[in-house]
């Protein structure tokens, strides 16, 4: 494509960033994009699979952008083709996995918890979600357990001993939202899709949760990239304009 600038990428996270969040794409955004497209290489990179990044970005997306990231990148498509795929299963293998299940579900039988229900494990191809009360608890059970995860710290005292069980698996152990913590190998998080990056001397990564804790923490402060914070997908395209179709 000639104008486009050699070496460069503009790789972008979905939600809050190209759409407003949990929203679908505005046509708008969607037109500017293959404007930008026109000058610089563009990805995007979610952490959804990609059934739900369609939904946001249209089911046009694998060939909309230059690379699509799902799963942070353990789902790879370059040019509408799939360039590259990783899961928990092949990358710990089973014994290893059924080594730390079999813990995680004594350990969860051992503890001494108000109430219980079921779905302890939800297995993802790119994590293991652990909740000690079990997933399919209802919505008043779930904020019970919060209450109560916050005196007793049930959640960060699991996390510490499974830390240093599996030490040797250098896991990333993450708690969110009010039941449970999502375990995956060290490196999973977006700045995974950036081996498929080699290539740039200039990444331009741009989102919306760039702060400590937030998904995108990681790869904005990565040093292979350029990191922009926006706060809304009007927000990206300006700043996208300055930076990039200035003339
Ligand atoms: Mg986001």
């Amino acid at each position: 494509m000639a104008g486009r600038k050699p070496g460069v990428i503009a790789l972008f996270d979905v939600d809050g960033t190209l759409t407003a969040p949990r929203k679908v794409v505005t046509q708008e955004m969607l037109e500017f994009m293959q404007k930008l497209k026109e000058v610089v290489t563009v990805g995007v990179v979610g952490g959804s699979d990609l059934v739900k990044i369609s939904e946001q970005l249209g089911k046009t997306v694998i060939t909309d952008y230059d690379y699509v990231f799902s799963e942070n990148g353990l789902v790879a498509y370059k040019s509408g083709q799939l360039i590259g795929t990783q899961s928990l299963k092949s990358f710990l293998g089973e014994d290893k996995l059924k080594e730390f299940i079999n813990f995680t579900l004594h350990y969860i039988a051992d503890l001494d918890i108000p109430i219980k229900r079921g779905t302890f494990i939800e297995f993802r191809s790119g994590m293991l979600n652990v909740s000690p009360i079990g997933r399919n608890c209802s919505q008043e059970e779930r904020d019970e357990f919060e209450k109560f995860d916050k005196v007793h710290n049930i959640r960060s005292k699991m996390v510490s001993v499974l830390r240093d069980k599996f030490a040797h698996l250098n896991l990333t152990f993450s708690i969110g939202g009010q039941i449970s913590f999502d375990v995956f190998p060290h490196g999973w998080d977006k700045t995974y899709c950036l081996s498929y990056l080699e290539g740039f001397k200039e990444i331009h990564f741009f989102g919306d949760k760039t702060y400590k804790g937030g998904n995108d923490y990681e790869i904005f402060e990565s040093e292979r990239t350029i990191g922009h914070t926006v706060v809304s997908p009007d927000d990206t395209a300006k700043q996208c304009r300055s930076l990039f179709l200035n003339h």
